[in-house]
């Protein structure tokens, strides 16, 4: 079947006082119909501009966004923003680790959500209302009729955001971009969302990309994963090969500094060191200072030579470790 959406060479940058900003370098990605796809990486990695870019938000901007984004088939780069405002909420929508900032604070949750339906499709008030409580019910608010009267500030920290969920999914998208939506939440309510958001998933078909810092949440709710360092895709493999045999050294560090439930703390490595500036990319690979296996590739090509996506079309690495000959192999 063919992808709900396909990214193709995604680059932007964007101008500010000290220079040039390369925020996202090279960014492919591929979307299954009812997949999800999990963004992981540090902040600074270009998760956040990936997303920014993918609604549309980066139009009218200084920003620069080239390459294709496909959505069914469309462009949506290659729209006005005056064309993509029928796509956003109706075709893809996104949520927020903070709901208050999707919501407006003097207006009913029930009738924002209303009024986000009757954006997109011409019904009465009367029957958006209806439709209203119905998803504030599906995403398990109790007592969705009266809670459809309630204001934003009258809601718990895990009620706000199943009440963003259904303002994100009440026109049914073909896609979601969930941004950190769990990050704020305590981890019993942050299990709560994450399986609510498997459940609407199963029910209605959206494809979803869940962009995080945490690997616990990619375990959970992802089938694929990108892993994004300095604005660029250094690996891609479904949840269960990453895990399992995560090929590039930036995923096997960030692995290695994920707790587990029965770890203790001193088991905890996290990656020394800082993320190159996006100001002036470094001429060979971006994670060559702080990676621990660069002194394995001959030449200091790590130094000097960016490595390109290679290995398998499933489980590709940006890494040139994955063009050695294999170890013990003599090369002549
Ligand atoms: Fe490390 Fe070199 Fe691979 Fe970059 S190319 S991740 S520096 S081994």
């Amino acid at each position: 079947a063919a992808p709900v959406l396909a990214i193709r060479d995604l680059r932007v940058s964007f101008p500010t006082d000290d220079g040039v900003v390369h925020a996202v370098n090279g960014m492919d990605l591929t979307l299954a119909r009812g997949e999800t796809v999990g963004i992981v990486g540090e902040s600074g990695s270009g998760k956040t501009v990936t997303t920014q870019a993918l609604m549309g938000l980066l139009k009218d901007t200084s920003a620069s966004v080239t390459g294709q984004i496909l959505l069914d088939g469309q462009d949506l780069n290659a729209l006005t923003e005056a064309q993509m405002r029928a796509y956003r909420g109706k075709k893809i929508a996104m949520i927020f680790q903070d709901p208050l900032s999707a919501m407006h604070p003097f207006y009913p949750v029930g009738v924002q959500i209303a009024e986000a339906y009757r954006v997109h499709n011409a019904v009465s008030k009367k029957a958006a209302a209806a439709i209203a409580v119905d998803m504030l019910g599906r995403v398990g608010i109790p007592d969705p009729r009266r809670r459809y009267a309630a204001y934003p500030h009258e809601f718990s920290g895990g009620m706000r955001q199943r009440a963003m969920i259904a303002m994100a999914l009440v026109c049914e998208p073909e896609l979601l971009i969930a941004d950190e939506p769990t990050t704020a939440l305590d981890v019993t309510v942050q299990a709560q969302i994450l399986d609510l958001l498997n459940e609407l998933q199963a029910e209605t078909g959206t494809s979803v990309i869940m962009v995080t810092h945490d690997l616990g949440v990619v375990a959970e709710v992802c089938h694929q994963v990108v892993v994004m360092y300095g604005g660029m895709h250094v690996e891609q493999a479904t949840v269960a090969e990453l895990f399992h045999s995560p090929r590039h050294p930036y995923t096997r560090g960030l692995l290695a500094s994920m707790p587990t439930l029965v770890g203790e703390s001193e088991r905890l490595e996290p990656i020394p060191g800082v993320p190159p500036s996006l100001l002036a990319l470094p001429g060979g690979c971006l994670f060559a200072d702080r990676c621990p296996e660069a002194h394995r590739v001959p030449d200091n090509a790590c130094g000097t030579r960016p490595p390109t996506l290679v290995g398998p079309d499933e489980h590709p690495s940006r890494c040139h470790l994955e063009t050695l000959p294999p170890a013990g192999e003599v090369v002549r």
